[in-house]
């Protein structure tokens, strides 16, 4: 991704709003971070949004907020960013970790409804590379369980799923705005949002170390979660063409789908999510279109906001990833190790195979290049580059 490919216009934008900054002299808290916070309300069209220092931050303040704590268990999907999981352990609650949709990479409400219990307060779904996770199993089993819904919108801001966009369909949402996300700072900043007027009114004081109303006097104990005045500006200035950066991102996106399925590598998934179903049934059937190298992402609910472009690589994925990267062409792997396996939630006492799809996918899956400002020349080249891996032409 070549964060420096910006058009003249956005950087004399981005330098005004630089000297606009500068000159005010007010740094912490003013006019900028408010400014922001209505235009990204209106963009998102829910009551409050709270802008923080960084997405991390904007799911521990959620947690916070909520009183979720020691005792408390919160479920989250075992592929997904650390930030997710590790947040929950910050406010001293547990993790629970649930299994993916293999098509979707979405938490699974099948797989999630099982593991609730008594203690469980809430759930995280994570919007996994930018599209929606299946918000209406997730409204069911909150309905059912009386529990929180905090989305991690974190790799979706624009996305939607019906009238409403992501971030805005549970209790909380939250997003990033690292400079990899859709929206994007030019450092580190994150947004809470809620349409609970006493919600937002906690995390507005958490925000500052906890004091409502009046200076040095503390209700509850939080920390230094601001968002920088200079990212605030920034980000007003980037919101003006989010939506023209996901129509890029998406039109890519079309192009690697048409390019694949044309030279032969993959189908049409016959059965592209599978958030509802026993997975233990795919699983004997994941090899069904075995003859095809590849699956391609699909658009199953909603507005896909293509902030990774994630394909699955049934055989031999990190040759194919150290083939391209031979040719100059960067790829990641989004995630290389499900979180009930990772070292620090050892302790939880998760082991290898709880979680099959998850630790499938961390074998199989690939992200390719999609950043608006990406040429059609080069997205050429990375569709010759994997055909060429397979002996097929393009
Ligand atoms: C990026 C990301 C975060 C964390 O955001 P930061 O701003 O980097 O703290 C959390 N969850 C997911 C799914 C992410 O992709």
């Amino acid at each position: 991704m070549d964060l420096k490919r910006i058009s003249a216009f956005e950087k004399k934008s981005l330098e005004e709003a630089f000297c606009r900054v500068l000159e005010s002299g007010r740094y912490i808290l003013s006019g900028e971070v408010k400014k922001f916070e209505d235009s990204v309300s209106r963009y998102l069209d829910i009551k409050h949004c709270i802008g923080v220092s960084s997405g991390s931050d904007a799911i521990l303040l959620a947690l916070l907020a909520l009183g979720i704590g020691p005792g408390d268990k919160v479920l989250c999907p075992t592929f997904t960013f650390f930030a997710t999981a590790g947040s929950i352990a910050r406010v001293g609650a547990q993790p629970v970790f649930a299994d993916v949709c293999p098509r979707c990479f979405q938490l699974s409400p099948f797989e999630a409804q099982s593991r609730i219990d008594s203690y469980t307060r809430g759930i995280i779904p994570v919007h996994l590379f930018g599209q929606c996770a299946e918000m209406a199993g997730f409204k069911k089993i909150k309905e059912k369980n009386n529990i929180f819904i905090i989305e991690d919108s974190a790799q979706a801001f624009g996305a939607s799923l019906g009238n409403k966009k992501a971030g805005a369909v549970g209790d909380v949402g939250c997003f990033s705005f690292f400079p990899t996300k859709n929206l994007a700072a030019l450092g580190e900043a994150g947004l809470v949002v809620t349409a609970s007027d006493e919600i937002a009114r906690t995390i507005r004081a958490l925000r500052v170390h906890g004091s409502f109303k009046v200076k040095y006097s503390h209700e509850l104990i939080g920390g230094n979660f601001r968002m920088d005045e200079l990212q605030a500006a920034f980000l007003d200035v980037r919101l003006n063409a989010v939506d023209k950066l996901i129509e890029e991102r998406t039109k890519n996106a079309q192009y690697y789908e048409q390019a694949f399925l044309s030279s032969g590598l993959a189908i049409p998934c016959p059965d592209p999510c599978l958030c509802q179903a026993d997975q233990r049934w795919e699983m004997n059937n994941l090899e069904k279109d075995g003859c095809y190298p590849l699956y391609l992402p699909q658009t199953v609910r909603g507005r896909h906001s293509f902030n990774q472009y994630v394909i699955r690589v049934k055989k031999d994925r990190d040759k194919l990833r150290a083939y391209l990267n031979d040719q100059g062409i960067q790829t990641e792997i989004y995630y290389p190790l499900p979180l009930h396996l990772q070292p620090c939630f050892s302790s939880l006492g998760y082991q290898k195979g709880d979680f099959p799809i998850a630790e499938k996918l961390s074998q199989e899956v690939l992200a390719l290049p999609i950043f608006p400002g990406i040429l059609e020349e080069e997205l050429e080249r990375v569709v010759k580059g994997v055909c060429q891996f397979f002996g097929r032409s393009f």
